[in-house]
């Protein structure tokens, strides 16, 4: 199943294993070390897609009721262990065990979602001169799933989900900082009978495992989810073979606040909007735009409400942010913050790479507001009217997700259909669900997870005419 057997098992002594392949595995609330794993090079993965070539004639001849049950039964081993993998995916990524327990609920469901849907994406009959024409929806073959370290499990199944579905054989390659819930989840699936090989987990890095994926002949294609500089370098790299790509990659998101909206609502509801996973969330609305007659009313709001932020250890049940993910990614995020903040939270004391919730006022021509911070800083920026709004909020590269609170339902179509994004919520500020499709506008990406959409990112059209001439 991986390459990495004793993968999840308890903290290996350092001389056993060859310092050159061993990745530590830290726990971003304290410091410590908690697995250590031999990680995989370019034979490993060469032999992951070899196993995934192996097992897929027999996969892709697996009636779909059968394939629909397989699936069911991983969805339902994911929830039976929901409490084990929540804590993994709590103390390996330092997310607070409540979120971490959503997320496991949120991975089953899309393995209910899945399963359902294998016979359900079906193909179309045209009638053509001479006879019929018949489409089909054929698997793409072995595909490398590529996924980064702040949704670990969550963003794994996104993938794994669909690709399955329509009866590819999958490579999960997790992020470095990140693998264990995704080495916990390939055991599940060989739990539920899936076959060997329909699932493989290699552990190793993307500039070596990684690569070989997206430049590997026999991967078809590639379900990339990271930053958007290493997005463009899997699609040069997929180019070679014509890969399919579907890359879900960076944002820099707006909350918009007209002066209209229930201005305590959207203050309560921004903190979860940009502070959530510490701020390591790619929907993240890391652009708090507040129209300026109700801006220092909505400040002092926002000021409050981000003062009850909880943050502390993540294993505790009422903590609402823990730590940042590393140390290095600790010192790029400060680095976005210069001069006295607006707001600046506290942070527990001790060991941990903790960063506190900071809000920042600033223009759009500003560093905060232009790039991806991905850490618990908001710039809180202001607009005039309506078409400044949205101006301001495609004054971006980015186009993934967005927010617009107002009470004027027009206003709010109007601004939502002019909003270059892929997901936009009104008076509310969530992004993902199982049923709707998640992607990106812009370098944000393209191709679409979640929802029947992401079920075409797994699957080839195939065309057959029947001529009923006699
Ligand atoms: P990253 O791009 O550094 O890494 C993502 C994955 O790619 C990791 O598994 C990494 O090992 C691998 N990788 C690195 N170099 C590679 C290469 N040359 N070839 C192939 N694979 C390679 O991203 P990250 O730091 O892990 O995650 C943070 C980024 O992910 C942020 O930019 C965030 O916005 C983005 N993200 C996007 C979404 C989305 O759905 N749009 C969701 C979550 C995170």
């Amino acid at each position: 199943m991986s390459d990495t057997g004793s993968a999840v098992s308890p903290l290996a002594p350092r001389s056993c294993l060859n310092p050159a392949v061993t990745l530590t595995v830290l726990d971003p609330a304290t410091e410590e070390p908690i697995a250590e794993l031999e990680q995989a090079g370019v034979e490993g993965a060469d032999a992951a897609v070899a196993r995934a070539k192996a097992a897929l004639p027999a996969w892709r001849r697996v009636a779909p009721a059968d394939r629909a049950r397989l699936l069911r039964r991983l969805a339902s081993l994911v929830e039976e262990h929901g409490e084990e993998l929540a804590r993994i995916e709590s103390r390996n990524v330092g997310k607070p065990i409540a979120g971490a327990r959503g997320e496991v609920g949120m991975v089953a469901e899309v393995f209910y979602f899945y399963a359902g849907a294998v016979d359900k994406h079906s193909g179309e009959t045209i009638p053509v001169a001479g006879g019929i024409a018949a489409t089909f929806r054929e698997p793409l073959g072995v595909v490398g799933l590529i996924v980064p370290w702040n949704f670990p499990l969550n963003i794994a199944s996104w993938k794994i989900g669909p690709a399955l579905a329509c009866g590819n054989t999958v490579v999960l390659k997790p992020a470095e900082l990140t693998p264990l819930s995704a080495l916990r989840l390939g055991e599940l699936a060989l739990e539920a009978g899936i076959p060997e090989g329909v699932v493989n987990v290699v552990v190793g890095k993307g500039s070596v495992v990684g690569r070989r994926l997206v430049e590997h002949q026999d991967v078809a294609k590639i379900g990339f989810t990271g930053s958007t500089e290493v997005g463009a370098e899997v699609m040069r790299g997929a180019a070679a073979t014509i890969k399919r790509v579907t890359l879900e990659l960076g944002g820099k998101s707006a909350n918009v606040v007209f002066a209209d909206a229930d201005l305590e609502a959207a203050a309560a509801a921004a903190p979860y909007a940009v502070f959530d996973n510490a701020g390591q969330d790619c929907c993240a609305r890391s652009r708090v735009l507040v129209q300026r007659s109700v801006y220092d009313r909505f400040l002092e709001l926002l000021v409050e409400a981000t003062r009850g932020v909880k943050i502390g250890d993540p294993s505790s049940e009422d903590t609402e942010m823990g730590p940042l993910v590393s140390a290095a990614h600790r010192e790029t995020v400060a680095s976005f913050v210069e001069g006295e903040p607006a707001f600046r939270g506290e942070v527990p004391a001790g060991p941990g790479y903790w960063y506190p919730c900071t809000l920042v006022e600033a223009t759009n021509d500003d560093r905060v507001a232009r790039e991806e911070v991905f850490g618990p800083v908001a710039a809180v920026i202001p607009f005039e009217d309506e078409a400044d709004a949205i101006r301001i909020s495609n004054d971006t590269p980015y186009g993934l997700s967005g927010s617009i609170w107002t009470r004027d339902g027009a206003r709010a179509l109007r601004v939502a259909r002019a909003t270059d994004a892929g997901v936009l919520s009104v008076n509310a500020n969530t992004s993902v669900r199982v049923q709707t499709p998640f992607g990106g506008f812009k370098q944000s990406g393209f191709g679409r997870e979640l929802g029947m959409h992401a079920l075409d990112g797994y699957s080839e059209v195939k065309s057959v005419f029947i001529s009923t001439e006699g």
